[in-house]
């Protein structure tokens, strides 16, 4: 990934630095050119003329289809162009001065468009062709003869000026699309490395939270377990001993034991299925009209029945209004925290205060129970969390109803002193 990225930005850079060049040439060429041209009416047609407009045509069709052009096609053409304006430039002038320059720029393309071998091969011919000329020049086989007063002209200074800055303008180029190529590229590996760092953290979350949960679900499973085999095994003991007595009254008895631990491996199941609901995420509701005091009639029947005979006192009060939210659900939520409060609570009270504002309902569920202390109230809502494990439920009530009170645009909450009892807060949103 990373080397594909350098890889990417090192031919881009390459492109963008051979496109620019190639306009900078074609100026300097229109330059040559009109040079020449005014000087073939002296000098007549020569090769050297020719050569020139062969290598403006190159750099033109280069110039017109470089974005179609390979790397590797545009770095052939670019390093011919610039070897036979070296030799031109020698061999027809005798200059070193002249055409040596276009060596510097051919063994710099030589580099950067092929590989570090071409680079050397090119550098190194480049320097054996300088010193054969220079020779060739030393012991009289080439001989230098421009016209007279030749180089006093102004298209000549001209010319040797504009190589001259094209050859700094070349290596400015270079360096400074190499300059940006670096910053892009550590930029990105910046960047990289803190998306790297970031994505670390969340993994560590992400596995710690995994962890959490997995350890969760064996507790659950190991309580689960034993919350169904227990009412499980005693429905079949009590049936046995129902099957064994004549006696209407042993039989009520038993028959009530069955449907009570019926009752409480139900609710389990209940609470299973709502809890696989929640966390697979396809938990509806469902609403409806109804009237509050029907409800609250109908949990005020079953309260009294978990009361069981315990020294509790219960307090339920009516609140004349008409609800609009998924009826079951909500008639759950309210049990849920009465028979919790009446499950904690030995001795006492269980009262439920309602309040009414325009927009909320507010249930208050208090107990004189046991009470919870301040560390365990955070935790009470969370999934299959029990204070203690020999409380009967999979400790999932509370998670499930305050989960059922948010879908519902709710929330529960609570207040608690230890050993002193507790005050859960059911608030509901009223349309
Ligand atoms: P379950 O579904 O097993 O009844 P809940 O999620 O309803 O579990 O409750 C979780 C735990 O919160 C209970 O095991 C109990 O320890 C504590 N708790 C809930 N309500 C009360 C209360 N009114 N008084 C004291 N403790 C409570």
């Amino acid at each position: 990934m990373q080397a594909n990225f350098l890889k990417q930005k090192l031919d881009q850079t390459k492109d963008m630095a051979l496109n620019r060049v190639l306009i900078v040439i074609l100026i300097v060429l229109v330059f040559g050119i009109a040079i020449s041209l005014s000087r073939i009416p002296q000098t007549g047609f020569t090769l050297n003329y020719g050569i020139q407009l062969l290598l403006a045509a190159a750099l033109f069709y280069m110039y017109f289809s470089r974005n179609t052009l390979s790397t590797r096609t545009k770095g052939v053409i670019f390093l011919s162009v610039l070897y036979v304006m070296a030799l031109s430039g020698i061999l027809s002038f005798g200059l070193y001065g002249f055409g040596y320059v276009y060596f510097i720029p051919a063994s710099a393309i030589a580099f950067l468009y092929f590989n570090r071998k071409t680079g050397w091969i090119i550098t190194l011919t480049s320097l054996g062709v300088i010193a054969l000329v220079g020779t060739l020049f030393s012991v009289g086989v080439l001989n230098f003869t421009p016209e007279k007063g030749y180089m006093q002209t102004i298209p000549m200074w001209l010319n040797m000026v504009i190589t001259v800055s094209l050859v700094s303008i070349v290596m400015t180029m270079f360096w400074s699309n190499m300059y940006n190529m670096l910053t892009n590229t550590f930029t990105h590996i910046n960047n990289q490395q803190e998306d790297m760092k970031k994505m670390n953290t969340d993994l560590i979350e992400a596995r710690d939270k995994a962890l959490l949960s997995d350890r969760l679900k064996s507790s659950f499973l190991r309580n689960i377990s034993h919350e169904i085999r227990t009412p499980l095994n005693i429905i079949i003991g009590f049936s046995d001993m129902v099957a064994q007595t004549d006696d209407p009254e042993e039989q009520h008895e038993f028959n009530k034991v069955i449907r009570d631990n019926s009752n409480s491996m139900l609710k389990i199941v209940n609470d299973i299925v709502d809890f696989s609901k929640i966390e697979t995420n396809t938990f509806t509701l469902s609403q409806s009209k109804f009237k509050l005091n029907e409800i609250i009639d109908a949990i005020e029947k079953k309260a009294k029945k978990w009361i069981d005979g315990k020294p509790i006192s219960l307090k339920i009060e009516q609140v004349d209004c008409k609800l609009n939210v998924d009826k079951e659900r909500f008639e759950q939520i309210l049990s849920n925290l009465i028979e919790n409060a009446i499950k904690f609570t030995h001795e006492g009270e269980v009262t439920l205060d309602i309040k009414q504002t325009e927009s909320f309902l507010y249930f208050r569920i208090k107990d004189t129970g046991i009470g919870i202390s301040p560390e365990e109230q955070a935790k009470i809502f969370d999934r299959f969390y029990k204070v203690d494990d020999f409380s009967g439920g999979a400790g999932l009530g509370l998670s499930i109803s305050k989960s059922i009170a948010q879908y519902m645009g709710g929330d529960i909450t609570v207040q608690s002193e230890f050993g002193k009892g507790s005050e859960f807060e059911f608030v509901l949103p009223v349309n």
